[in-house]
């Protein structure tokens, strides 16, 4: 059979205070369940009392009865698994206190061990659902989610500075609702996100976690030019400048050029042979359009399906002129 020091290996368990004895795993039921029991026995001679701390000389700390208890521990093999621990009660002569003893193992009043919390805490870093995860911990979808939630609360960052440069986002997430995120713009970190992007909820994040001095060292923030949020902006930074974010501002530019070709190339889907030539044009050639002038080549003669030999600028200044809307708009 096993020593204690065997057990204490299969089941992770430091404390040396736990022993157990031959034969001290049996079968059983738990919530009509088959459950494996080890029974293991927690003792020790405390040097005080842990109620008044008067030191243990000639057994002023005496033992005096146990008390049972059932602990979640990570299953061992198939069946959920729980230690069945008798725990030592001490009396102390000097103030009449009684207490139980104790171990790393569990926390007092608690009857899952640190080893189930870490169990779960390793699943949780997998993408599993809180469902999966207490299956396997063979603890409750309730206890799951209360030992990540209070996982959680422990990293949470208290940013009391913020860096000179912000940069404002949102994105849709699962139930595709938007939250908003903000970004150390120079290091690209994020720095936090909220799960939504209203007003309420950006303001009182703010004004709650940071004070005027940290909120007014920022410089800059990057937005989105559609973002509702532009608006308040200068009550919450007051010296921060507003950038659009370069990309969002290329990206309205494109699609307003792209807009204004279609509406024009539309209005050449006619029956008339020259018209749709135009239209088969601007249809093909939507690329050339959104093309930098100077980006476009003067030297190279190139084979155009529709145009035949020609310069690419030329076949975008030709199509230009069909219509003074296009031109003046590529233009601009
Ligand atoms: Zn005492």
């Amino acid at each position: 059979m096993p020593t204690s020091n065997d057990m204490r290996k299969v089941l992770d368990i430091q404390d040396k205070n736990i022993v157990f004895e031959d034969n001290c795993v049996v079968q059983g039921h738990f919530k009509g369940k088959e459950c494996k029991y080890i029974k293991g026995t927690l003792t020790y001679i405390p040097k005080e009392c842990m109620k008044c701390h008067a030191p243990n000389v000639n057994y002023s700390v005496y033992r005096n009865g146990t008390q049972k208890s059932r602990i979640t521990i990570p299953m061992s093999g198939v069946k959920p698994t729980y230690l069945l621990l008798k725990k030592q009660r001490f009396q102390c002569k000097e103030c009449g206190a009684t207490f139980t003893a104790k171990t790393p193992v569990v926390k007092e009043n608690c009857f899952i061990s640190h080893y189930v919390k870490a169990n779960i805490l390793n699943l949780a870093s997998t993408a599993q659902s809180v469902k999966d995860i207490s299956f396997q911990a063979n603890v409750s979808s309730a206890t799951t989610q209360r030992f990540i939630n209070e996982e959680a609360k422990k990293y949470k960052p208290h940013y009391l500075q913020l860096p000179k440069h912000l940069s404002f986002d949102e994105f849709k997430y699962a139930n595709s609702t938007l939250a908003f995120e903000y970004i150390d713009a120079d290091k690209g970190t994020i720095i936090d996100i909220l799960p939504s992007r209203d007003s309420r909820t950006i303001k009182d994040h703010f004004l709650n976690r940071f004070g005027l001095m940290a909120r007014k060292k920022v410089q800059t923030i990057t937005v989105d030019m559609n973002a509702g949020y532009i608006s308040f902006i200068p009550e919450l930074f007051p010296n921060a400048k507003i950038i659009i974010d370069r990309f969002h501002l290329v990206q309205l530019v494109n699609r307003s050029m792209n807009r204004t070709r279609v509406s024009i190339m539309n209005q050449f889907h006619t029956s008339n042979g020259e018209d749709m030539k135009k239209y088969r044009r601007l249809k093909r050639y939507w690329k050339k359009i959104l093309k930098k002038a100077s980006q476009l080549s003067y030297t190279k003669y190139k084979s155009y399906s529709m145009f035949g030999m020609r310069l690419e600028s030329a076949i975008v200044d030709e199509m230009l002129g069909y219509d003074t809307l296009l031109k003046n708009t590529n233009e601009v």
